[in-house]
């Protein structure tokens, strides 16, 4: 029995499902289907233990060697062939495959086993000597490329490809003939031998090791290691690398490859979706070389071998339980199998999928969800193209990847990247992608490819991500060098503004209007399971009734976080409120106030309305004062004149108010404290606005929170004043309505001391956004530009004011909660800094103990999800399938 390498072949293998660790998922699924009877070219599979080890040292064990050979011997069994000999010759494929599916981003290597003399038995046995060297012609150009590192710039052979092709007056390659193959493998070989002295290896056992080589180094390949930041995928993973018996989809037109998915990717709908070429091998449909046809094709031209494939995917979805995705190849009539793996699927497709297995009892609902990530549902609210705006459609490819997208036509990944980097909105164009576009493709709003399928690169790739993509454009020429496409006589440049439909597919020019998407069925059956099970009440963070009602639309139970000096910025009201802080004396300011209070009311009338029956917490004042004044002298003169005042001193009013640390200076309730006239002013407001609601039927319940709080003195000097003017509101009014006052914790001497704030407090949320910038020191303005380096360096595991530090400010968390509640039983305790819509923090808030989280609209269906499944992972429930990757 070997130690590092496990056999699979004729009905048995050493492997299972459950081995991803070892095998990858590609060879540990290759294991199981062989085990399920299923065929599969027989071949073996390295551990991927020895990839990390080969990375660490150079080096492998001196077994491997002896273990590899032996399992070939097997292979050669099997097969009925020999390595390097005849008149049988055995070829195989080299493959790559992680325990977490990293599609195109490392290296593999097929046909491997030819030279001059395996190549003549090949032909002769065939009787297809074009095939025969149509198959050289490749392994040496990808053998030259991926493990000779030839790849890009020096890589020779594909002028010398196109040469030929134009020397006989073709367009495909298939169309050469066999002597231009013969003579283009020497012209090949040639080529390589002046770039590499050591030149092409004739020795199918030196080709052997040296692709199964190249195969762990391209673990460290750049693409890899972009594509694991991007994905979170752990380096120590390593790869295992697969070796199987090549079968051939290119031997005529009775052979041929294709790739299905058991579901539709990018609906969920239940159908057998695939694609299928005729005379090709699988990295033509993959590689979006040629377009591939639907896979009806195949029922008409391979009724016997399509029936088989139906039984087989329906077997393997009921198998794995879930929607898988098939690479298979037909050679000469007869189906092979060379890879299932878990599909990758829209945010649209994972739900609907989850649901209708659920409902076809192959899940219990609590797996369904499970089965989707939270920030899968993220591309489901994502916008639409407005259904009635006007469009100029330049093309129709492919609908791949659904949402839409507006931006800036560039030709080339790199300046995707750095175009996105200097903020810019950018669609990439592209003939087709390969996995180099990596970078640029996360950065980009969206794709937009000439060429390929549905499962190109492109597809693939841009589906996982949940942008917008489409591809297969045909009727789009793109000049890549020349930094333009044309289409129908038309011509975009770069640097032009275009939109993609992901959804239909189309293609248009300019900036188009799009417009927020409505929830189907399926999304709202997933969702009512997702808050049957959940315990956390989640809120939304909403300025306006518009951002409300989206929102409730969400699912919202109430809003967690009302930022009232956003609606200060709006049209003339900036002006009202600048008066009021450069007011010489408090006459002047409550003036000022004056006019901002109908405003505010009326704010708070529209939100209290749109969130009828539900809990509105709406924060005091909180940013620096100096936001709001006019920095630029123009702007400076037009308010002096406005004011009565001269220029020049309004200029030194702005002056005075400039301070060196402004997020920690005179902001938070320490405005209120200075000038306690603005938090009368917004008491008022809310409390007239409570008032006038409910004598329309409104029911409205505030909740008055004071921001920046560090001190229980300074709540305490805030609160009497709300409820004093509470008091006097609900007097005048003659009517009552119940309102909490709290704070929010986003200091540590907050969180230390919510024992005594607890006394006055009657909720806590936690602004984990201040929180977490004054428990780090850090400020959350400038650290964009060094944080970074420390979440690639490792030395944090992410952005912490993306994700919550469990472990700093969590610890924060925490003990203000236990000290709150240790003094105020029924103390209501949220979140509404950007965490609260964060999967992993969300959970979190879960297992301390909150009582909500709040989140912008967008996120409210994720906190809804993660709030479930953390009552799931609570209670020990697992998805019992996680056999596939
Ligand atoms: C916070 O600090 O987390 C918070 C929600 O407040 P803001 O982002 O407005 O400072
Ligand atoms: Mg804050």
């Amino acid at each position: 029995m070997s130690r590092y390498v496990y056999f699979f072949g004729g009905g048995r293998a050493d492997g299972k499902a459950e081995m991803k660790a070892q095998l990858g998922g590609k060879g540990a699924n290759l294991a199981e289907m062989t085990n399920l009877g299923i065929p599969v070219p027989p071949g073996f599979t390295i551990s991927a233990e020895l990839c990390i080890e080969y990375i660490r040292s150079g080096r492998y064990p001196a077994e491997l060697k002896e273990e590899v050979a032996a399992n070939l011997r097997r292979v050669e069994q099997q097969a009925g062939r020999k390595f390097g000999g005849a008149p049988h010759p055995l070829l195989v494929s080299v493959r790559s495959g992680a325990a977490v599916s990293m599609p195109g981003m490392m290296d593999t290597i097929l046909n491997l086993g030819l030279n001059d003399s395996v190549v003549a038995a090949l032909a002769k046995e065939t009787g297809n000597p074009q095939f025969a060297y149509d198959a050289y012609r490749r392994f040496v150009q990808m053998y030259g490329d991926v493990v000779l590192g030839l790849k890009g710039s020096r890589s020779p052979f594909e002028p010398l490809l196109t040469a030929k092709k134009k020397a006989r007056g073709v367009e495909r390659d298939i169309d050469l003939p066999a002597d231009d193959l013969k003579a283009l493998v020497g012209e090949y070989k040639a080529a390589l031998k002046k770039l590499l002295p050591s030149g092409f290896p004739e020795d199918p056992e030196a080709q052997l090791w040296g692709a199964i080589e190249a195969v762990w180094r391209s673990w460290m390949g750049d693409r890899a290691v972009a594509y694991r930041r991007l994905h979170n995928v752990p380096e120590t993973l390593g790869t295992a690398v697969s070796v199987m018996a090549m079968v051939f989809g290119n031997l005529g037109e009775d052979s041929g490859t294709g790739v299905a998915f058991t579901r539709d990717p990018s609906t969920g709908e239940k159908r057998f979706f695939g694609e299928f070429l005729v005379n090709a091998q699988g990295e033509d449909v993959v590689a979006g070389i040629r377009t591939p046809e639907p896979i009806e094709v195949m029922a008409q031209r391979f009724p016997d071998a399509y029936r088989q494939l139906v039984e087989t995917y329906q077997r393997l979805e009921r198998h794995y339980r879930d929607m898988q995705d098939l690479e298979f190849t037909i050679e000469r009539g007869k189906l092979y199998l060379l890879q299932t793996r878990n599909g990758k699927r829209t945010g649209a497709a994972a739900v609907r999928i989850a649901v209708e297995m659920a409902e076809e009892k192959l899940l219990t609902q609590d797996e369904a969800l499970l089965r989707v990530t939270p920030d899968a549902l993220d591309q489901l609210l994502h916008p639409m193209v407005d259904p009635k705006a006007d469009l100029a459609v330049l093309a129709t490819g492919l609908p791949a990847s659904p949402g839409a997208a507006s931006g800036q036509v560039v030709f080339d990944a790199q300046e995707a990247f750095a175009w996105a980097h200097d903020g810019k909105a950018v669609v990439l164009v592209r003939a087709e992608t390969s996995p180099e576009d990596i970078q640029g493709m996360a950065a980009a709003k969206g794709i937009l490819t000439a060429r390929g399928g549905m499962t190109s690169h492109a597809a693939v790739v841009a589906r996982g991500m949940g942008k917008c993509c489409v591809v297969g454009a045909k009727a789009i020429e793109v000049d890549e060098p020349a930094g333009a496409f044309s289409v129908n006589g038309r011509k975009v440049k770069r640097g032009d503004w275009i939109t993609l439909d992901g959804s239909t597919g189309r293609v248009i020019e300019g900036k188009v209007r799009l417009v927020q998407p409505t929830m189907s069925g399926h999304f709202e059956r997933f969702m009512s399971w997702a808050d049957a099970r959940r315990r956390l009440k989640v809120r939304t963070n909403a300025d306006t009734p518009g951002d409300a009602k989206r929102a409730r639309e969400f699912g919202a139970e109430g809003i967690g976080l009302t930022r009232t000096e956003h609606m200060f910025f709006e049209g003339d009201r900036i002006d009202a409120m600048r008066e009021m802080i450069v007011a010489r004396d408090i006459d002047g300011r409550r003036r000022a106030l004056a006019k901002l209070l109908p405003m505010q009311r009326g704010d708070f009338e529209g939100i209290f309305t749109a969130m009828d029956g539900l809990p509105v917490t709406i924060r005091l004042l909180d940013p620096p004062l100096h936001e709001f004044l006019p920095h630029e002298r123009e702007e400076q003169e037009a308010l002096a004149k406005q004011m009565g005042i001269s220029a020049d001193a309004l200029a030194a009013t702005v002056e005075s108010l400039r301070e060196a640390n402004p997020m920690l200076g005179h902001r938070g309730c320490r405005l209120g404290i200075t000038y306690p006239e603005i938090t009368e002013m917004q008491a008022q407001a809310i409390f007239e606005a409570a008032v006038n609601v409910t004598a329309r039927g409104v029911k409205a319940i505030p909740e008055v929170m004071v921001p920046l709080v560090a001190t229980v003195t300074e709540l305490r000097h805030q609160a009497d004043i709300v409820r004093r003017v509470a008091a006097e509101v609900f007097a005048k009014a003659k009517r009552v309505v119940p309102y909490l006052v709290g704070t929010m914790i986003e200091l540590p001497r907050a969180a230390l001391t919510a024992d005594e704030i607890a006394e006055v407090a009657e909720f806590f949320s936690y602004g984990t956004n201040d929180l977490t910038q004054t428990t780090f020191g850090l400020s959350r303005d400038d650290a964009g530009r060094f944080l970074p380096a420390y979440v690639e360096q490792g030395l944090l595991p992410a952005d912490p004011f993306q994700v919550l530090d469990q472990q700093g400010v969590g610890k924060l968390v925490r003990l203000g909660i236990e000290l709150g509640r240790g003094k105020r039983r029924d103390l209501k305790v949220g979140i509404c800094g950007e965490h609260g819509g964060e999967p992993s923090s969300v959970m979190f808030c879960h297992e301390v103990g909150m009582n909500y989280v709040s989140c912008s609209p967008f996120r409210v269906p994720i906190a809804r999800l993660a709030a479930a499944q953390a009552v799931l992972k609570e209670s020990g429930v697992e998805d019992r399938t996680a056999s596939t990757v």
